[in-house]
């Protein structure tokens, strides 16, 4: 059979896009089974994402003539899914359509409302074949593990399915099936995004060696899943389980030597569960993947020290992200994010200032039980950490995740649809005042921030016209901009 896998956006916009990891892996497990897949990422369509799509996956459609649509995506994917879906069904009334991944949080939705025939709930090594083989067989759906699916007598869900206890078993992600090389990203715009601000980090230098004369990076995981839940996150996978040492060296040498990948961004959701696995992470760089750099998406603060940091850095790592949410321990209680403040400030502290490593610090704003207060306690953290990059975003409650609870019990969405393609269309604006502050207050808060932080800047320089310009002016000049002035001072041999 010929499965065309989907990668459905999640805004309207374009760009953004990623590499789509999560359909890779399923790509694995179709070809596993002597099945051809291919995948379709609208993201890599040129126009922008409106009906030209419907158009491409028409014509990938004619051309590949799947027996199966696997929708990937987000939950705010969910727009773009039940649009995809309802136009291959008026082609093809006889197309088998499923959906996977963390779209299957709005599952409901997905067999009620749109042309999606089956939903997948939680991982799919097993559940896929078993499905494939019964569809090819013609034997239902009934038997089968972790899936819901449209019948003659309405959703029915049918037992969970049971995670794979060993990961190793999984194979490589399917990377034939993209042109890998238009989902690489050049580290020559990860400097960018850092603008001026790299000037302050302590290890710069270190960085700049490290990536000297080398470009692309590439995600990569290592991992499933976390040992926590919070509040805004979204978990389809029970625990947290990584893969051998072994198995991710020869991952991260398979794409060096196959692909020409340099760096890796590991887009883990935990990477550091461990500190004998990290510091054995690191021998294994050092002895199997010598002179690549990397940068470490998802660590938690109560996981590192000074030595595990250092090992880092010494085999290659130049950013880590941590996920520090906010400042106020009343905030981070209610996240259930399992730390402090004060965590958050001396790991930071420590990882920027004494190692030396990049570390954007990451926050979350807006939980019900949110304040002027916690804002402040917010700014005192970044204050105190000198961010130098940091980004602020606002709470989206989306269904599966633990607030939407609140967002159910106090009524506040009455058309999730409609709510979800709106988020879709804000990125992370935000929608839903959940706090107890007045709505220009509330939105005001970001603003605030920036404004306290700007000002932090200046204090900590002394007012220079030199440092007003680069600190305050230049990150506010929109980046399409920028890169105008870029080009123009090129032109011009003052690049
Ligand atoms: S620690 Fe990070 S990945 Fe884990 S549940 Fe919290 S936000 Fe999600």
């Amino acid at each position: 059979m010929n499965i065309l896998l989907v990668n459905v956006p999640s805004r309207r916009g374009k760009g953004g896009f990623t590499l789509p990891l999560g359909l890779l892996y399923v790509g694995g497990i179709v070809e596993r089974c002597g099945h051809r897949a291919r995948i379709f990422d609208p993201y890599l369509c040129d126009a922008d994402l409106g009906e030209d799509i419907v158009a491409a996956l028409r014509r990938t459609i004619e051309d590949f003539n799947p027996r199966v649509v696997g929708f990937g995506g987000i939950s705010t994917s969910y727009g773009r899914a039940k649009e995809l879906s309802a136009s291959i069904r008026r082609d093809h009334p006889e197309m088998v359509m499923i959906a996977g991944g963390a779209l299957s949080s709005v599952a409901d939705l997905l067999l009620t409302k749109t042309d999606v025939d089956v939903v997948f709930h939680g991982e799919t090594e097993t559940s896929l074949p078993a499905f494939l083989d019964s569809l090819e067989k013609g034997t239902g759906f009934a038997g089968l593990t972790g899936i819901s699916y449209r019948s003659a007598d309405g959703v029915v869900g049918t037992p969970p399915v049971e995670q794979i206890g060993d990961l190793d078993t999984i194979p490589f992600p399917a990377y034939h099936l993209v042109e890998l090389d238009r989902y690489f990203t050049d580290v020559n715009d990860w400097l960018a995004s850092y603008e001026v601000n790299l000037e302050n980090l302590p290890g710069k230098e270190d960085i700049l060696r490290r990536i000297e004369g080398k470009r692309r990076y590439i995600p990569i995981v290592s991992s499933r899943g976390c040992t926590h839940r919070c509040l805004f996150c979204y978990r389809h996978m029970k625990g947290h389980r990584q893969n051998t040492v072994g198995y991710t060296m020869a991952h991260m040498k398979f794409l060096r030597e196959h692909y020409g990948v340099e760096g890796f961004q590991f887009c883990d959701e935990l990477f550091n569960a461990k500190r004998s696995w990290v510091m054995d992470f690191c021998d294994g760089v050092e002895r199997e993947n010598p002179g690549v750099f990397y940068l470490i998406g998802g660590a938690r603060v109560d996981r590192v020290d000074e030595e595990m940091l250092l090992r880092l850095k010494g085999t290659g790592c130049i950013e880590i992200n941590y996920g520090q949410e906010s400042g106020s321990d009343t905030i981070l209680k209610e996240y259930r994010k399992g730390t402090t403040g004060r965590q958050n400030r001396d790991v930071t502290i420590l990882t920027t200032k004494k190692v030396g490593l990049a570390c954007p610090v990451q926050i979350v704003i807006g939980s019900p039980g949110e304040t002027n207060d916690t804002i402040e306690e917010t700014i005192g953290l970044l204050k105190a950490v000198e961010a130098y990059q940091y980004s602020i975003n606002y709470l989206i409650a989306l269904p599966g995740t633990p607030v939407w609870d609140v967002v159910e019990d106090r009524g506040l969405v009455p058309d999730v649809e409609k709510y979800l393609d709106e988020v879709a269309d804000v990125g992370g604006a935000p929608l839903i005042n959940l706090t107890t502050v007045p709505d220009d207050v509330w939105r005001g808060w970001t603003s605030r921030i920036r404004r306290e932080m700007s000002i932090e800047y200046v204090r900590r320089k002394g007012l220079k016209v030199h440092d007003f310009v680069n600190m305050i002016l230049i990150p506010l000049i929109p980046r399409r901009l920028k890169n105008i002035i870029k080009r123009l001072r090129g032109l011009y041999g003052r690049g």
